[in-house]
Formats: structure tokens, sequence, C-alpha cells
């Protein structure tokens, strides 16, 4: 019988382990399930290249429990290992890997991100069990070897009595962690980081109907029906998928299996989701994956940790912040991959050369997607547009590249529903909307109802308006007047019509110098000036004669302010509003207004109209609109 002390300079790493990764306890089932994971592959991979005489057959993983003994069983039917092997794998390597965790880790307590996503491995066993047990035998066919350790550096090794191939790792289940001989627990655990293991994982046993067995129904002689009871059977209880949908060829998928891998994933969302992306590339780096785009909408508090990490089929975490670029976090899926580091800080991920590379080969995935399905069908994706448009806008402003493709695909549509790409957009308005400094003018709506007076005013000059309502079309227009040359984005209720496209005929007023004075300094007396910007402005004759503008400028920086971002340095979040009143002096109704005698009356009409004017816009509120109804059946009295 061999005896000894692992050779390590930490004097007792045990209590080392415990200590450090104390959150993250419940990894070390993980850690175990893929070491009998890799031990099988590692043993497919000799029957498959004739290295070994054992027959590969159809292998699985056992979990067991024995609660009365407070032990838990991980055993697999992999390649084993000699007496040497394990002299060497365990009492030299995982030790030193442990060693090496530590003296990396024992700094970064505080990152409990990072321990997370990196096992330490064998040693991961200690966190839970006060003595292990390895029973090993090799597929070389050497005698079975027992590992013993009892927590200290001190193991014993000796030859064991094992006849299976394989290897059986034994836990004594520590007093502080008997949650883990709970079904429930380990279930969930298997759940959480084993889902989609390459190979079957077995733990227990579950009873399902019997196959071979149809109920037979008999008939009484009162013409009753009796069916006997489903004969059940035991099998065992597989409680992962082996060959989950991301591992196989996009050519060998129908949509039907997009669709149920999603269930697969999320079994609670009932939703299904309007597309997906197969990502798979194997050079510069290795990448698998699927990733949907869920039902959006307008929402931007949608929950972000809903891609899955994974290297290996192996679950790593549901944070892929700085390995999938921002703007994709707002979609569900898988993507798994050997090559992003795990064991490094999230800022070092940021600036890794492979994982750029990983993001931006995601970034140009999922813009082909788009522009793809932009291409074969326009009608679906127009109609799919108004739940996919945040990530897509939300991707333009972040990622220049994205937005370098966004022209292919990135859709404007109008308020009647009309949906145009760039291009078609300024093909349409430039002729007509090109103002007298030359500058394309791009009118946009954010809410059909609210600014209706102002959308219909500018389509009866003939102009386009668009409908712009996600959450942060202020920056994205923002950054669209910055990149394409000569445009500029103005809402409809930014100005009068022809204020917000100024063309050369400005239109001759009908008011003589005299009787604009007298009218504005009328105004100036009734109207709030703290509120109001009175503006005087000769116009059609058939315009609103009061009209409540809010100027374009100042209500977008306040918008991208309560958005995040830009406009925050001009402090426009804390200003109060501020409105411009419009007042056509070619309207009738002004003309009636300077007409009318007393100024009693003259006031009575200039706050009538004052309110009129705010009503369309959606400000008159409160007192003031009582105050403005009984006003208004006192007129019509
Ligand atoms: P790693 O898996 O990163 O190599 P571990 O500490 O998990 O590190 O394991 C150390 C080594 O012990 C493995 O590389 C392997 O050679 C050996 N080993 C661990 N578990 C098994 C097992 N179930 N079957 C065969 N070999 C194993
Ligand atoms: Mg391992």
């Amino acid at each position: 019988m061999a005896k000894g002390t692992i050779n390590v300079s930490v004097e007792n790493i045990f209590p080392l382990i415990k200590k450090f990764l104390y959150s993250d306890h419940e990894i070390f089932l993980r850690e175990l399930i893929s070491n009998a994971t890799d031990a099988t592959m590692k043993l497919k991979h000799l029957s498959n290249i004739g290295e070994t005489k054992v027959e590969y057959g159809n292998p699985h993983i056992e979990v067991k429990i024995d609660k009365d003994a407070k032990k838990l069983h991980i055993i697999d039917q992999g390649l084993g290992m000699t007496k040497e092997e394990v002299e060497k794998y365990i009492n030299e390597v995982a030790f030193s890997g442990a060693e090496e965790f530590l003296d990396q880790y024992k700094d970064k307590v505080d990152d409990a991100g990072i321990i997370g996503h990196f096992g330490l491995g064998f040693y991961s066993a200690f966190m839970v069990a006060d003595k292990v047990e390895i029973l090993t035998k090799s597929h070389k066919g050497d005698d079975a070897a027992h590992w013993t350790c009892d927590g200290s550096p001190k193991f014993t090794l000796v030859k064991g009595k094992k006849k299976d191939i394989g290897t059986e790792i034994i836990l004594h289940i520590a007093d502080d962690s008997t949650e883990f001989l709970e079904e429930a627990r380990i279930t969930s655990l298997l759940n959480k980081y084993n889902k989609f293991m390459p190979i079957s994982i077995k733990f227990g046993t579950k009873k399902v109907n019997d196959p071979d067995h149809t109920p037979a129904t008999t008939t009484d002689k009162d013409g009753k029906e009796t069916t006997e009871p489903q004969k059940q059977i035991t099998v065992d209880n597989i409680v992962n998928n082996p060959s989950p949908a991301w591992t196989k060829q996009p050519a060998d998928l129908k949509d039907e299996d997009y669709k149920g891998f999603y269930r697969e994933l999320y079994p609670m969302q009932f939703e299904e989701p309007l597309f997906n992306i197969h990502l798979n590339v194997d050079y510069p780096f290795n990448l698998t994956g699927i990733l949907y785009f869920p039902k959006l909408g307008n929402d931007m508090n949608i929950q972000k940790d809903r891609i899955q990490l994974y290297q290996n089929q192996v679950f790593v975490t549901d944070n892929v912040e700085g390995i999938v670029p921002e703007f994709l976090t707002m979609l569900r899926g898988v993507i798994d991959s050997p090559d992003i580091p795990l064991n490094v800080s999230r800022s070092y991920l940021q600036a890794d050369g492979a994982v750029k590379k990983i993001a931006s080969y995601i970034t140009r995935k999922v813009a082909d997607k788009l522009k793809s399905l932009f291409n074969d069908n326009r009608e679906d994706f127009e109609a799919k547009w108004n739940d996919i448009k945040m990530v897509i806008e939300y991707g333009m402003l972040s990622e220049e590249k994205f937005f370098e493709k966004s022209d292919a695909f990135a859709l404007y549509p109008n308020v009647d529903g009309k949906y145009f790409t760039y291009e078609e957009l300024e093909a349409k308005i430039k002729n007509n909307q090109t103002d007298k400094d030359d500058k394309m003018v791009i009118l946009y709506a954010s809410n059909k109802d609210e600014q209706h007076s102002y959308i219909e005013a500018a389509k009866a000059k003939g102009y386009e308006v668009l409908l712009l309502d996600s959450p942060i079309v202020s920056h994205l227009i923002q950054k669209l007047e910055s990149t394409k040359e000569n445009i500029s984005f103005v809402r409809v209720d930014g100005d009068s019509i022809d204020k917000l496209i100024k063309k050369e005929d400005t239109a001759i007023s009908k008011l003589d110098e005299d009787q604009t004075k007298t009218l504005d300094e009328l105004l100036k007396e009734v109207i709030p000036s703290d509120k109001f910007m009175v503006q005087l402005e000769p116009m059609d004759s058939d315009a609103a004669p009061f009209m409540i503008t809010q100027p374009e400028f100042m209500r977008r920086m306040k918008e991208m302010q309560a958005t995040g971002g830009g406009g925050g340095m001009f402090g426009m979040g804390n200003m109060p509003e501020m409105y411009n009143l419009v007042v056509n002096t070619n309207s009738e109704l002004v003309g009636e207004i300077l007409g009318t005698k007393t100024k009693k009356k003259q006031e009575r009409l200039i706050n009538q109209s004052l309110d009129l004017a705010r009503l369309s816009q959606g400000l008159l509120k409160g007192e003031e609109l009582t105050n403005f109804i009984k006003r208004s059946y006192d007129m019509i009295k």
C-alpha cells in the first residue's frame, strides 16, 4: 500500500478551497461531471483510432445519492486510470492546478462572477466533502486503483477491486454540505450545468408508460366499457439532451427544430421567437450557437441575461456581457466556444483579441441574417419590424460596423404604415423636402394621435411624415444627422410647417406694421411669458390660427437625457418646459381679435384660442381645462 503526503507548498489547501470558493460550492458537480465526460470522450477517441481494445458501446455517466451513508457517487465508463496515472494526474497535476488557481485568485475574492466561471477541477470536491475516494480501472487492463484522501494533504493509494473500466468518485459529504444529498438540489444542479452535456447522464430512474403495452378495453354485459390501467415500466432517468440543436448542422435543422430547442431552453416562455440565427465558425476561432430574436416591442427594461454561454456543452454563465456586443444581449439563445477565456476579469475579456473577434463575428452574422430576411421576404420583415427595431436601432447606435451594414435593412415607417429604406426615403422626399439651404428635412412624429393636427398640416403640403416611436430614437437621429450628408430630422410639432422646411417664397402678411405691433402687445399682455414665446407668422389663411410648438433641439436633448447619454452636458433635464406659440397673422381669427372693440372680449378670444392650441398638444389639464370647458359653454349659450 502506498501512503504519502501530497507535495504542496500551501500548508493546507482544503480550508483555502472552502474559503475562497464559498459562494460557489455547487460547481463541484459540474467539475466532476466534466471530468467524467472528458474521460468518456477520450475513450471514444481511442476506440475510433483503434488504440484500445475496449468496446466503446453506449456509455453513460451516473450520479447516485446514498443519503443514509451520506455519500454522493459520480460514475463513468470512460478510459479510467492506472495507479501511476492517479499518482500523476490527481496527486501532481490536479493539485498543482488547485494551487495555481488559489495563487491567482485569492486576492480577487470580490470578483465573484469570475470564480464561478472557472473550475478548480477535481479538488473542488473538497468544497463539499470531507473525504473523497477514487475507484478506477484503466482501459489499459492494469489493476484497479483505490485512492482515498480525507481532506488533509495526506492520501492513500492501494490496489482496488473495481471490475468495469471507468472511474467512480465517491464524495463523503461534509456536515455543512448535506444539501447535496437532496435529490431536488442535485436535479436542479444537473439541469443548470449539465442540461446539454454530450454524454447521457443518469440520475435515478423514472416510471414511463410501457410502449409495448396497449391497455385492453372490455365491455361488460350492460355495455359499460372499462379500460385496464396502462402498464408502466421503470427506465433510467436521463437528465440531459446530449445533442442539442446548436451542435448540429444548420442544413439538418428545420424551423420546428429551432422552435423546439427554444422551448427546451426557456420552458416557461410561451411566446415563440420571431427568428433565429445559427452561428457556426471554426476559424479563426471556434464558436457555435443559436441566437433568437424574441418579440421586444418598445420596452427598454427587458431582462438581459437570457443568452447562455457554454464551453463544449458545459454551461458556464448566463452573463455574456463583454463577449456578446451589448445591443445583442437583448436576444436569447446559446453560444458555445472553447476559445473564450473565462478565468479572467471582465475588463480583460473586453480587451482580449479573440473575444473582440468573436463579438465582431456575431455582429456581422446578425447583420447578414437581417439583410437576408429583408431581401427574402420584405413583407414579413416589415411585419416584424416593431418587435425587432429596438435591437437594430441600438446596434446602429453602438456598433459602427453594424451601422455601416444597417442601410440594407433598417426601415423608416411613415405614419400610414408604409416602410422605406433610407435610400427609398431619400428618393421619395428629396425634391419636395429640401429647404432653401439645400438641406433635406425629414419630418417625423412620435405619436400619431397626439400630433395629429401637425401631421395633417405636413401632409397638406405633400410632405412625408415618419413614425419614429422607439425610446432611443432621439439618439438614433442624432447619429444619422452626423453621418448622412446635409440632412436634418424635425418632429412635426417642432415649429409651423413653413418654418420646418423653409422655402424661398415666404408668405406675405395681411397685417400692416401698426396692426402687427398692436397684436403683439395685446398677446404679450394676455399670454404668460414664462411659458410661451409668442411668434407672429404669416401663414396660409386656413392654417391653424394659434399653434404650440416645441423647438426640436431642446426637446431632443431632454429626451436623450431621459434615456441616458447625450444631452446631459447641457443640463437640459432641469430646464422647465418651454413652448413656442405661433400665431398665424393671416388667419381670420387674428383679424377678428384685432377688430373686436372691448379689451375684455379680446382677452377672451385670445385665451380661448390659446387653450384650443394647448388642447391639441395635450397640454390643457386640471383647473385650466375645467375653466376652458366652462368658458366654452358660456360662449355657445
Ligand atoms: P482538468 O480536468 O482541467 O485536467 P482536473 O483537476 O479536473 O483538471 O483533473 C485532473 C486530471 O485527473 C484530469 O486531467 C484527468 O487526467 C484526471 N481525471 C480526473 N477525473 C477523471 C476521470 N473521471 N476519469 C479519468 N481521469 C480523470
Ligand atoms: Mg476537470
